[in-house]
């Protein structure tokens, strides 16, 4: 405890519920605490916390993310009707992770976590793939409507001075459905913005994918943002960074990436992401493989787990069983969040403590030493343990 690695500015960090809350107190007892002083904002987000503060505390938290650059955040339970009754809640609070994009409006960037020895569904992948999804409007914002019978259907802009533009969308002779949708070009740019400043520091490839040739003006504002932006003001820095920005059609980029050996990052606009980076992360193994970090414009950054509060895990806890859940992707949400504060507080002790407990975790499963889950994925003879164990074989390593 001595020689503990001091951090000069804290981070936040946003408790959670259930399992994963289970797994947070282990990892900082067993990986974290022993070797850094942890410096560190709390916020409590578990469910009885957001209700007791009429889920003040999640934006109390959003604001602390902003202010100290830095977030970690654990698994949080978004309530449903189940809950509602199960923890007797004033009232059916949003998901927190809705409440903290909002506030911090940024690109969620998904990486799988890749194993020497665990198998993934696409053999060739030996690279992570990761996918970065904008994630406001499209479809996700649309106005849809059933049409009766037959009549037209136009698209109407009013500009505030009055002006009208029309487009006639379909002269229906019969019933059918029409759709809305909308992006913002502030949204889009901030959407390639973050995308070229994250490759550049993972030193990948970028790809963008949409389907332009189809969609001539819609689509097409996308692909240019990113064309403009990138001409502008990034293709200096990715050749000399000695990586490429590559924009091709939806469906050649899904060929593409399935003939590839990964090791890029996908910007996919709101649909494709969603759909695609699941996809993804099932080919790569696991949810639980997964890390998650939500960059935003400003430069701030929020680390977490791709996967929920594992509840049924949690109720045979409760239940006094030891469970094998897996803590990695908890694990790399606080080693994305120390290292990213150690770059950005010039301490390299931190990063180097980050990147280490990373290695060392990674050799522990490549050894034979796992969870459940990534037993089934193994290809060896696998030594499957319980969480704390897990653990405490990782820290065993870090000691070596
Ligand atoms: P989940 O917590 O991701 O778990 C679904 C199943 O996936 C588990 O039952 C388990 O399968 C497996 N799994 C997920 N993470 C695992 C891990 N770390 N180790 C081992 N197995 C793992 O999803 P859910 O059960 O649908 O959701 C539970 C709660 O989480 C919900 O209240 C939901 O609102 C919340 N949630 C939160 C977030 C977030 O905060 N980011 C995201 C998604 C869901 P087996 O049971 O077969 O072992
Ligand atoms: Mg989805």
């Amino acid at each position: 405890m001595m020689n503990r690695i001091q951090m000069r500015n804290p981070i936040a960090e946003l408790d959670g519920d259930e399992m994963t809350r289970i797994l947070w107190k282990q990892i900082k007892e067993t990986v974290l605490e022993p070797y850094i002083k942890l410096n560190t904002e709390y916020f409590d987000l578990c469910l009885p916390e957001r209700d007791r503060t009429d889920d003040e505390v999640t934006l109390e938290a959003a604001k602390a993310i902003k202010r100290l650059r830095v977030g970690v955040k654990c698994a949080t339970i978004t309530p449903n009707a189940a809950r509602m009754t199960e923890y007797n809640l004033k009232r059916m609070y949003k998901s927190p992770n809705g409440t903290l994009r909002a506030y911090l409006d940024g690109t969620v960037f998904r990486a799988p976590i890749t194993v020497p020895g665990l198998r993934t569904y696409i053999p060739g992948w030996v690279k992570p793939i990761t996918v970065a999804r904008h994630a406001y409007g499209d479809v996700y914002k649309a106005v849809e409507m059933r049409v009766p019978g037959a009549g037209r259907a136009e698209l109407v802009f009013t500009g505030k001075d009055g002006s009208v533009t029309r487009e006639t969308i379909f002269d229906f002779e019969g019933a059918g459905v029409i759709q809305g949708i909308h992006n913002r070009l502030d949204s889009i740019q901030t959407f390639a913005r973050v995308c070229f400043e994250y490759a550049l520091e993972v030193k990948q490839d970028l790809w963008f994918s949409t389907k332009d040739t189809i969609s001539k003006t819609y689509d097409e504002a996308f692909r240019s943002a990113f064309q403009e932006m990138y001409d502008a003001e990034y293709k200096e820095k990715f050749e000399s960074a000695g990586i490429k920005y590559f924009y091709t059609l939806i469906d050649d980029a899904v060929a593409r990436a399935v003939k590839s050996a990964g090791g890029f990052v996908w910007a996919m606009k709101n649909y494709d992401g969603d759909v695609l980076s699941d996809m993804i992360s099932s080919a790569f193994g696991s949810l639980a493989l997964m890390t998650s970090v939500l960059v935003c414009p400003g430069g701030c950054w929020e680390y977490e787990a791709a996967h929920g509060t594992v509840t049924r895990h949690y109720y045979r806890y409760l239940k006094g069983e030891k469970t094998s859940t897996n803590p990695m992707a908890t694990l790399f949400a606080w080693t994305g969040a120390l290292a990213k504060r150690g770059e950005l507080d010039g301490n390299e002790a931190l990063v180097g403590f980050a990147k280490k407990l990373e290695c060392a975790s990674i050799e522990t499963i490549a050894s034979g030493v796992m969870t459940g889950d990534m037993a089934l994925l193994y290809e060896g003879e696998a030594n499957t343990v319980d969480s704390e164990a897990f653990l405490k074989a990782i820290a065993g390593r870090l000691e070596q």
